[in-house]
Parts: C-alpha cells; structure tokens; sequence
C-alpha cells in the first residue's frame, strides 16, 4: 500500500488516485525572474522522485508544472535591464528547460505559462464575483475571505490573526497577515497589462494556478506538490479560490517538501551562500553527484547543502558505477547463483516498501548499499555467475529508472573502432609484440580509456 504525508490533513495517508492507474499531479513551477537556485532544485526533484515512483508502479501520470512569468517579481526585473517582460523570462525560461535537463528531471506533460491564460483567469475572476467570493475596490479585485469557511483549513493559521475588509496588493506575505488578497490588480504605469472585461491590469500569482491546474487536470484531482513556503499564502489562497468557484474539493493529497539550507544557513545574496544550479556546476562539479544529494534527504526533513555532503554523494554514486562496472567487465563463469536472485528480490521488496512509506528514501539507498556490500564479497569469492551478473544489471537499471543518477546506458558502451583496437592490442599481446600493445594503450588513454591487464584478460574503464 502506498502512503503519504498529507499536509491538508497532517496525517500520513493511504494513497488512492481518483481514477484507477493514473494520477493527475500539478507542481508549482518556477517564477522566472533569475536561475533557479538549489531550493528550487530541491522541490524539483523530490516531485521528480515522486513521478517515477508512481510510474514504476505503473500509474500513468498527468503532470503540469505552471510558469510563472508575469508577477510582482518578473516586472520588477524585466523594470530594472530596462527590457520587455516577454525578453526579460525568456531567458530564466530557457534556463529553467537547461537545467532540468541537466538534473535528468522528467518533462511534465504540459507547461503552461500564465501570460497565455489571461482569459480563462478573467472568466474564474468574473465567476468569483458573480458568487459574492470577490470584490472591486478601486480598480482592482480581491478575494473577500471572510467567505470562505474553509479558510485556513491547509495551513491552519490562527484565524483570530484575520483582518476583515484589510486587503494585500503583493503576491506574498506573512502568516501573521491572512488579508483579502487581490486577484486583479489595477493597470499601474510601468506594468504590463491586459485590456479585458474586469478592466485594464494583471493578474495576482495565485489566481494562475487555481486556473491552469483545472484547465489541464480538471476542477478536482489528485496530487498538488511544492515547497513548505508555498503552503501559506499560496496554496491556501488557491484552494479558497478553486472551492469557492467549482463547489468541488480541489486537491487529495498535498505533498511539501522541508526547505534547502546551505551550511546550516538559510540562503541568501548577502550572506554570500546563495546558490543557482549554475554556480554549482561552474565549480566542475558532476550533476548526477548533485541529484543524488538532492534526492538523498527525505523530503519533509531539512536538507542541509554542504559541500563535503556533496563529496559524499559523488562517493555513493561512483560506489553504484563501480559496482555496475564490475558486473560488465569481471570474467563471471557460466552459470546461476539462486541466493543472488533471493537477494535482488529482498531489495526490490525494501525499494518498493520504503518507497511506498512516504517515499522513504533512505530504506532504499540502505537496501541497495547493503545489497551491493554483499554481492561484492560474493563476488571476491567466486560466487557469483554470469546469468546473475546480468539479473543485477538489470535490477540496477530498474533501480535508476526511479533514481535517475547513472549515465545514459550508451555511454558506457565502447565505440565499435576502440573495441576493434582493444581486439589488436590483444593479439599483440599473445604474439609478444609488446611495442605495439603499448602505443595502443597509450592511444587509448589519451582518449580517456584506461586498460587494465588481469589475469583474466583485459579490462577498460573510462576516465571522468
Ligand atoms: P519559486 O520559483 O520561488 O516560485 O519556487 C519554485 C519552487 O521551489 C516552489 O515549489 C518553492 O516552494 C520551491 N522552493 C523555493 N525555495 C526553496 C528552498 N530553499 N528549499 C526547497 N524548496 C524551495
Ligand atoms: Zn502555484
């Protein structure tokens, strides 16, 4: 039985999707004003880890990840380089699409941007009107609520703090504050606008996501993911927004991730500990080390980036390469060991289970660890045989479907022009022409393909 935590709830839950084998999930995407940074990254890859799992258990998953490319944010920086809005997120959208594809985080189904989704937020706004949910106060709409029972209900703030009728232009503030918030904001000088029926202005940040989730998952669906900073205001002004409008529940399950610290420290530009996946990756530092770390930490507990942790998690990860390497290349002897198989179906039964307990990801790389440990001594010993060389490749594979950290399967595969080099030096070798065996491996190194001779015949390894 799959189980998360559920933050509407507090409780961990079992999980059942509306329909039978599919699951509809919506993921608060980037607000592109800058690159992302490693908290960003955090959330991304716990969503991402989220999304294989489900898809290993054969679900098939909806996904829709928005952009945020018009808010208080965006104007401000496209304001300050002097450039228009649509120039100025260009750039942080491309970015963003890098990026991921750096990190191997699968695309989402759709990507909508909220620039593109104008007229249905205004039809959504007029709806809220209409049902007395908002209100017009000089030019701009807010959400009055008061009228929402529910209100509080995700982030359960202390409803004694709420001001009736105080309204909040900006997009974010404190759980101190519960304000009308606006959905509209007036046309102000120096800001994009939109001419519609509810008058010449913006949208608010929240209103984008009640909008394009519905539009592309329907009015109630499944999973809605995020940072903890999210949840208050957020996803508590969504669901008001949303529930209010469609009379539906909106979301199941709502699933936050704990925070990003660097050093023990929250992030900042001052403190000079503020990190964008860029400046990471210009310290030559592998992107598979910084998923692996990424994914390492359970998601509802405080990740703590350092850069020994970071060391670390390149040390696990070439741990899994050797043992893959291994597997390919040690001169195995035909035949099965029947403990092996037990042993990869003991682990895949840990993987399946920790993951399934809220996705814990620290039964899983135990398990794998451990069964690697094992399999290496059996190995050292001799028992272990071509036919389960093979099971664990596979099993490795299957394991990474869900992981994402190992180089594409192709790339640890020789070109066809090395492998015949490799097949003449060797022949040199057994006719004692060891001039020519040598230039071939020297030539081959210089390629970054280190020989080793054993007694078992030679083995290759590429060099980082
Ligand atoms: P933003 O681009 O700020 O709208 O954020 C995009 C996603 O990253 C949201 O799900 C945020 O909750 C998440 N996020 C932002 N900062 C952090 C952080 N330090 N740690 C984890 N997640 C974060
Ligand atoms: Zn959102």
């Amino acid at each position: 039985m799959i189980q998360f935590f559920n933050t509407l709830s507090g409780k961990i839950e079992p999980f059942h999707p509306l329909m039978p084998g599919e699951v509809r999930l919506y993921t608060c995407g980037p607000t592109v004003y800058d690159y992302a940074h490693m908290g960003n990254f955090r959330a991304y890859i716990f969503e991402d880890l989220l999304k294989r799992f489900l898809i290993s258990m054969n679900y098939n998953v909806i996904h829709v990840m928005n952009i945020t490319d018009v808010d208080d944010k965006t104007i401000k920086g496209a304001n300050a380089e002097g450039v228009p809005l649509e120039e100025y997120t260009r750039r942080y959208i491309d970015a963003f699409f890098e990026d991921i594809n750096v990190l191997n985080i699968f695309k989402a189904n759709y990507y909508p941007r909220a620039t593109e989704h104008i007229p249905d937020m205004v039809i959504m706004i007029k709806g809220l009107l209409k049902k007395g949910y908002a209100y017009e106060k000089e030019g701009s709409i807010y959400y009055n609520i008061s009228k929402f029972a529910d209100y509080g209900k995700l982030s359960k703030i202390d409803l004694n703090k709420l001001k009736p009728g105080q309204r909040i232009e900006s997009d974010e503030y404190e759980k101190e504050s519960p304000q009308d918030f606006a959905l509209w904001k007036k046309k102000k000088e120096g800001e994009p606008s939109w001419k519609t029926e509810i008058g010449e202005g913006r949208p608010g940040w929240h209103i984008e996501c009640s909008v394009m989730s519905s539009k592309y998952l329907g009015q109630t669906f499944d999973v809605h993911c995020g940072g903890v900073d999210n949840i208050f205001p957020h996803h508590e002004n969504e669901i008001a927004q949303s529930e209010a409008y469609s009379s539906k529940k909106f979301v199941h399950y709502w699933l936050h991730c704990r925070h990003l610290i660097v050093e023990g420290e929250k992030m900042s530009k001052s403190k000079g500990n503020f990190y964008t996946l860029r400046d990471i990756l210009q310290k030559n530092v592998d992107p598979m080390a910084i998923r692996f770390l990424l994914l390492s930490t359970h998601y509802r507990k405080i990740l703590n980036f350092t850069f020994e942790a970071l060391n670390q998690a390149s040390a696990s990860l070439q741990r899994i390469k050797d043992f893959l390497f291994e597997l390919k290349n040690h001169p195995f002897k035909k035949g099965e060991n029947k403990h092996i198989s037990e042993l990869i179906e003991e682990t895949r039964h840990k993987l399946i289970s920790g993951l399934s307990d809220d996705l814990n990801i620290s039964v899983v790389l135990s398990a794998l660890f451990e069964m690697i440990r094992k399999v290496n001594i059996l190995i050292s010993k001799g028992k272990v045989y071509m036919k389960d060389a093979e099971n664990l490749i596979s099993f490795i594979r299957y394991i990474d479907k869900i992981l994402a950290v190992l180089p594409e399967e192709e790339e640890e595969t020789l070109a066809i022009e090395v492998q015949e080099k490799i097949k003449i030096r060797e022949k040199a070798r057994v006719e004692r022409n060891y001039e020519l065996a040598d230039k071939i491996r020297e030539e081959l190194l210089r390629k970054g393909i280190f020989l080793e001779d054993t007694k078992d015949g030679v083995r290759w390894k590429k060099m980082k």
